[in-house]
């Protein structure tokens, strides 16, 4: 009975006027949201079209991918074709995407993704292989859909009650409507809607970046045209930060209606493969006191040098989770014995990504010059939505630079730090040289992966050929960090490869 008198105060206290006010301002909110949004399902053609057109679509997409963590300079950014088609029938529980794109150097790649009958195919063209998921949710695929305005307007129409209105902002002399509401379970987007048109310009959400820190990544929309009963962007650009990551025009935009049978079919002749388990760690010798180490920070190589009361680490791939998840490891393998040095091989996010969990860890980079910048603003970025080590830490970036040839010398360990020089794929870029056993750790020159040499060599791995040829360097064998054990001959036949293919072309 007593504990009834306490509820029943409590509920006094929720319906006190002050309350009332508040849960008014609340709902106006939500309703002045829900005007813009109203605004908007007009513009592009009403709820019922609306909604077909978000559940049966092809978009293609063509334009440019523009890199600043796969670009060669690490501080200009540089743009490769992007070809892109997406296709839905989501009633019928079918989605496909198809992506074509590379990365400079030579690095092409194509991934087609087909979701159909309750199966996920996750096709990579290069290699010809294809992994089969045994679902198909097309919500793993949320990401790109969000680029597409219909997507998105049905989206908001269908979770009304997580609506708010934000503001009126203005730019270039346009007004637009702001309003907020959740894009996933964890995260809030922002959706600017034009005042003049009603129609969707921009939608925003933050990131914690492995390069930037805290970020918004900001997908606009612009150039619109009228097109099959609603409205089509000519344009739709991506950005993190104010760096542009992406620019596509729509040059094939079918909504409402079913896609082509063809867009749901694989390629013949892909090789199935299953399903890789993440690779346990391992540590193979390669050299007096060095070691290759697989399984590490999402299934790279890295290399790790012991010096007796102190170790080098080359590679810190893949932002600060994935590279602390490493170092816990190299920690175990290696009981009380301090990571003094990390040496990226360059400054992509796969092999630098994970430079602040080094830091934080209390490493000196070994890097070039030219890579100084990034990394100092990599280390000292803030790091509040997605906190790390470093973020805890604060540790000041210390370097440690490669003229030409660094030597780390110690406990009977030698390892050679070079700077190759431009390539193809990066300005600046260090490989680790093993005299002793003729050995040599590189990223991205030579990628071969740890299958048949099926897909091996580009213009990169070329020019890296010619470069150990004339280097003179006795090398023998050569690990990497997206590649197994290869011989010197593997090297250079495959370098032969593509300049031969390179002439017949
Ligand atoms: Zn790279």
């Amino acid at each position: 009975m007593h504990t009834r008198v306490l509820h029943f105060a409590g509920l006094m206290m929720a319906l006190s006027p002050g309350s009332l006010k508040a849960q008014a301002a609340m709902l106006e909110s939500n309703l002045k949201a829900q005007a813009v949004l109203n605004r908007a399902v007009t513009a592009y053609g009403g709820r019922e079209r609306v909604r077909a057109m978000s559940r049966q679509f092809t978009w293609v997409l063509e334009g440019d991918l523009i890199h600043l963590n796969q670009s060669p300079s690490a501080s200009q950014s540089v743009s490769t074709p992007f070809r892109m088609v997406m296709a839905g029938d989501l009633d019928a529980g079918r989605y496909s995407t198809d992506r074509k794109g590379s990365y400079p150097g030579g690095f092409n790649w194509r991934n087609l993704d087909v979701l159909d009958s309750g199966r996920t195919k996750q096709a990579n063209i290069g290699p010809r292989t294809v992994v089969t998921l045994p679902t198909a949710d097309v919500a793993n695929y949320q990401a790109q859909l969000e680029r597409l305005p219909q997507m998105v307007v049905a989206r908001l129409d269908g979770q009304r009650r997580g609506l708010l209105w934000s503001s009126v902002v203005t730019r270039d002399g346009q007004q637009y409507n702001v309003i907020e509401a959740p894009v996933n379970g964890t995260t809030i987007g922002r959706y600017y809607f034009a005042e003049r048109t009603g129609l969707l310009t921009d939608v925003e959400r933050v990131i914690g970046d492995d390069y930037e820190g805290d970020a918004v990544v900001r997908v606009r929309m612009s150039n619109y045209r009228a097109e099959g009963g609603t409205m089509v962007p000519g344009m739709i650009e991506q950005f993190t930060g104010t760096s542009a990551t992406m620019r596509v025009k729509p040059v094939v935009v079918l909504l409402g209606q079913a896609p082509a049978e063809s867009l749901f079919t694989l390629p013949a002749g892909l090789t199935d493969v299953p399903r890789q388990p993440p690779a346990e760690p391992a540590f193979d010798q390669v050299g007096p006191g060095v070691y290759l180490a697989s399984g590490m920070a999402g299934g790279y190589r890295m290399l790790v040098a012991d010096f007796g009361d102190h170790l080098a680490v080359m590679e810190s791939p893949n932002g600060s989770e994935q590279s602390g998840r490493a170092i816990a490891k190299i920690k175990a393998q290696f009981p009380g014995k301090p990571i003094k040095y990390v040496i990226p091989t360059h400054h992509h996010d796969d092999h630098a990504g994970g430079l602040r969990a080094f830091v934080a860890a209390g490493a000196v980079v070994v890097t070039t010059r030219g890579n100084a910048t990034v990394f100092r603003r990599m280390a000292m970025a803030s790091y509040t939505i997605e906190p790390d080590e470093q973020a805890v830490q604060q540790k000041p970036v210390q370097f440690l630079f490669v003229e030409g040839k660094l030597v780390l010398e110690d406990g009977g360990t030698r390892l050679e730090i070079i700077d190759v020089g431009p390539s193809p794929h990066a300005n600046e870029m260090l490989v680790a040289y093993v005299p002793a056993s003729k050995f040599m750790f590189q990223g991205d020159l030579f990628n071969t992966g740890v299958g048949e040499p099926a897909t091996w060599g580009n213009l990169t791995t070329v020019h890296f050929a010619e470069w150990l040829s004339k280097s003179g360097l006795a090398v023998d064998s050569l690990g990497g960090t997206h590649s197994a054990v290869r011989t010197r001959g593997e090297l250079d036949a495959s370098a032969a490869r593509v300049k031969e293919t390179a002439v017949r072309d």
